[in-house]
Parts: C-alpha cells; sequence; structure tokens
C-alpha cells in the first residue's frame, strides 16, 4: 500500500523541460529516469508536458560528450543534465567556433582512398585525455599538424599507425582543434575534435 500511496500522493516537484527532454531521449541515469517515471504517474499537467515535446535535436557534439562521459555518468560521477547544461556552455566558447574555411574543406575533403583510410578519429569526437590515429593502407607514418580554431598551430610530428597522441595540458585548452595529415606534400585528411576536461 505505502507504494501506491507515494505514487498518487506524488508531491515532487514538476520535471522541468530538459529533464523530459532528456528522460525521452533515454539520456538519463536509471534512478534519475526513475524519479521522473514516479512523478509523471500523479502528474497529469507533465505528462501532457511530455507528450508535447518534439522530439529535440540532440547535437552531434551533444552525443558524442555523452558517449564520452557515460562511464562517468553509470558511476554516477556526473549525470546527464550536468553534462547537458556544460555542453551548452562548452559549444558557445570562442574556442569552439569552427573555422568557416576548414570545415568546408572537411566537407569536400573524400574520406579514403587505396592508399589510406583513416579509422580513428571519428569525426566530431570528445577527448579528455588524448586523441588516437589509425588508418588502413601501406603508409607507415605521416605528418601530423594540429591547429586550434583559430589556425594556430599548436603540434606538428610525423607519427606511426596506431599513434596515441597524450594531450600536453600546457599546449591544449578545452576547445576545438583541427588535424591535417599529410604525406609528402599530399593533404590526406583534415579533420576535427574537441578537448573538453570534465572537471565534475
Ligand atoms: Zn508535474
Amino acid at each position: 500500500m505505502k507504494e501506491i500511496i507515494t505514487y498518487t500522493n506524488s508531491k515532487t516537484i514538476c520535471s522541468t523541460n530538459i529533464e523530459l527532454r532528456l528522460y525521452k531521449q533515454n539520456l538519463l541515469p536509471s534512478i534519475d529516469a526513475w524519479k521522473i517515471e514516479n512523478h509523471l504517474l500523479g502528474c497529469e499537467k507533465c505528462r501532457t508536458k511530455l507528450n508535447n515535446l518534439s522530439i529535440p535535436q540532440t547535437s552531434h557534439l551533444q552525443k558524442n560528450m555523452y558517449l564520452q562521459f557515460k562511464k562517468r555518468i553509470a558511476q554516477n560521477l556526473c549525470n546527464s543534465l550536468e553534462l547537458h547544461q556544460l555542453t551548452n556552455s562548452f559549444i558557445a566558447l570562442d574556442k569552439c567556433q569552427p573555422f568557416a574555411t576548414y570545415e568546408i574543406i572537411i566537407n569536400d575533403t573524400a574520406m579514403s582512398n587505396s592508399q589510406f583510410k583513416l579509422k580513428k578519429p571519428k569525426l566530431d569526437s570528445v577527448f579528455d585525455k588524448g586523441i588516437s590515429f589509425e588508418w588502413q593502407g601501406q603508409l607507415e607514418n605521416i605528418n601530423l599538424i594540429i591547429e586550434d580554431n583559430a589556425t594556430n598551430p599548436i603540434l606538428k610530428r610525423k607519427i606511426h599507425n596506431n599513434h596515441l597522441l597524450i594531450f600536453d595540458k600546457e599546449k591544449f585548452d578545452n576547445g576545438l582543434y583541427y588535424y591535417k595529415l599529410i604525406n609528402s606534400n599530399t593533404l590526406l585528411k583534415i579533420g576535427k575534435f574537441y578537448l573538453y576536461k570534465l572537471q565534475i
């Protein structure tokens, strides 16, 4: 009987739009989802709100941030709501604004040819400690250049396949970076990634 009372007599606070949005997208940790479900049972207002909520467009970056920090969410080191808010403020940073010229090249450059096909990193990935470069093809090593979103060169080195680059804290702040992969003066690939060190 006790459970029924908590359901019908639910005096929990109404869910916010963000919470309902995340709930609808299955992005909430189960305990938070359960709290919302419990509330929905006793609150018609929120049920209507949920039904009328159009499926939100989760940005690509939002999804990647979620994937990157999924483990921490599962371990309750942070929650989806915090991550959602952090993502929004992260995207708004000057250091995350895309550089138009590169954005066009990224979309123009063919992803692969017989000599070289990049497997990692995937486009728009989010990293916090390091980044791996992996490709298919015969090339043993290639030149890597990393620039920030204002095209300032941050790093230049020759890399082997499966190279793991650990970010030097002094050189890399949170933000958007572009990488160029070059083989004997030929640009093989230009891509981008985000660096975000989660503090919570
Ligand atoms: Zn409600």
